[in-house]
């Protein structure tokens, strides 16, 4: 078990490590307040290898790591779950670090070529940076947009920086993908001021997410990137609909944080902001109390009682007026969006794409939804709609469907480790490596 870093003679680069047993690798970490998932790839080509997760850092006694890997063989994955201390996220990956040399690879943090962050709130960053100090300065001022994950991302960062000195690491944003949206979808109709010294705007979430599914439906179209136009509905306890046109964001549910947009596991998305004040002053509520009621008790949980939808499903089939109320909620607002952001698209649709733990699993949130909207377009195969499941892809559009119905995987994990690996470059030293635009 490593109680410090390991020694690095010199900084992993792809060009000192081949010639050598060593394989070089992506670190993909995605840090919160108390927990640090981390997935390693291979990166000559790019392939998964153990993920897992740290949990309860800083609660010695209950600090658990789970991980797994697929079997290269392709048989059943190995699965760990152990006890193990960490005082804070520096000791976290420490213990980690230790926990792949002993199972994965002995050389492992000498075979570390770069690291990718997921970072929550990126303000206007379009694209993912390499991490310098005015990069960490920028996600430190974002952290007022996203007070509990961006200071998270930034202990993951801290800590990465210590383990891994000198290692070239990269932060990928929830919000780059939307950097593209035109003004007029993302300024809020509030004095112009507010977004002009205080960037209160719309900057729209889970953008690593959109952009893979954006990249796997082009494939799936067989058309490129920059000539796809769809509607990604990335469907999971936190849930967000994009409007894609020629490969680029053009809106999204989500604002200026993932409270707004679609009715959520237990946020409250859209509302009228009019029941924000009244709650306030007439109920006596504090803003952080309202805060939190808006984010942790609304959304599915606060009408139905459970924030699990396969909960609310089972409720509604037995009869339970609130939890039909909830799934028809749910199905109401995705269907609101589809249609909104097919005239956003002036009509012209190529797929809808169906992702994440809601989107991948529930052929029959999926039915709903599409349920009468044959007028723009689309029309499910309701037998194709039952197989895709589990983490299946799948194409459940009927054959005269005019817009592709998709259901795609999300793969978050993997779209950092390619934009991290965009970023640090396929050249040799990790000087060479770029950063990323800032959106003007
Ligand atoms: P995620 O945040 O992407 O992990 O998604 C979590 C959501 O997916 C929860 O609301 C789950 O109830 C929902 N979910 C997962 N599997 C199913 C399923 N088979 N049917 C309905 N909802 C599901």
């Amino acid at each position: 078990m490593l109680t410090s870093r390991p020694p690095f003679g010199q900084v992993p680069t792809r060009s000192n490590i081949s010639g050598t047993a060593l394989k070089p690798k992506l670190l993909v970490l995605n840090a919160g307040s108390s927990s640090l998932k981390f997935k390693i790839f291979g990166v000559e080509p790019l392939v998964a290898g153990m993920g897992g997760m740290f949990d309860r850092i800083g609660d010695s006694a209950n600090c658990t790591l789970k991980a797994s890997a697929p079997d290269p063989l392709g048989g059943k994955a190995r699965k760990w779950e152990l006890k193990l201390p960490a005082s804070d996220h520096t000791s976290a990956l420490q213990e980690i670090l230790g926990f792949i040399s002993e199972n994965v690879s002995g050389s492992f943090s000498r075979e570390v070529v770069a690291v990718g962050h997921r970072v929550v709130h990126g303000l206007d960053i379009s694209a993912p940076v390499l991490l310098d100090t005015a990069a960490i300065d920028r996600i430190r001022e974002a952290a007022v947009f996203a007070p509990l994950h961006n200071p998270a991302g930034l202990q993951g960062i801290e800590a990465a920086q210590r383990v891994f000195e000198g290692v070239p690491q990269v932060a990928v944003f929830d919000t780059a993908f939307h950097a593209t949206m035109p003004p007029y979808a993302y300024v809020y109709g509030i004095p112009y001021e507010l977004y002009d010294k205080h960037q209160i705007r719309r900057y729209g979430f889970h953008g690593t997410s959109h952009k893979y599914l954006v990249d796997q439906a082009a494939a799936m179209l067989g058309k490129s990137v920059s000539e796809t136009n769809v509607i990604t509905c990335h469907l999971g306890n936190g849930s967000s609909v994009a409007a894609v046109q020629n490969g680029r964001c053009v809106d999204t549910s989500m604002g200026m944080t993932p409270l707004e947009g679609l009715l959520m596991g237990t946020r409250c998305g859209d509302v009228d902001p009019a029941v924000v004040l009244h709650i306030e002053s007439q109920l006596g509520l504090s803003a952080k109390e309202t805060d939190n009621l808006l984010n942790k008790k609304s959304g599915l949980l606060g009408v139905t009682g459970s924030s699990d939808l396969r909960a609310v499903i089972e409720a509604a089939h037995k009869g339970e007026a609130r939890a039909q109320l909830g799934l028809d909620m749910l199905v109401h607002r995705i269907k609101k969006y589809i249609g909104a952001y097919t005239a956003v698209l002036g009509g012209k649709v190529d797929a809808v794409i169906f992702s994440a733990g809601i989107g991948e699993n529930s052929s029959l949130l999926r039915g709903l939804v599409l349920e009468g909207l044959q007028g723009l377009g689309m029309e499910v195969d309701s037998e194709l709609n039952q197989q895709a499941v589990g983490g299946r892809q799948g194409d459940i559009s009927a054959p005269g469907s005019r817009v592709k119905l998709l259901v795609i995987p999300t793969d978050e994990e993997l779209s950092i480790a390619q934009q991290t690996l965009q970023v640090v470059g396929t050249g040799s030293t990790n000087a060479a490596a770029g950063a990323g635009a800032m959106a003007a």
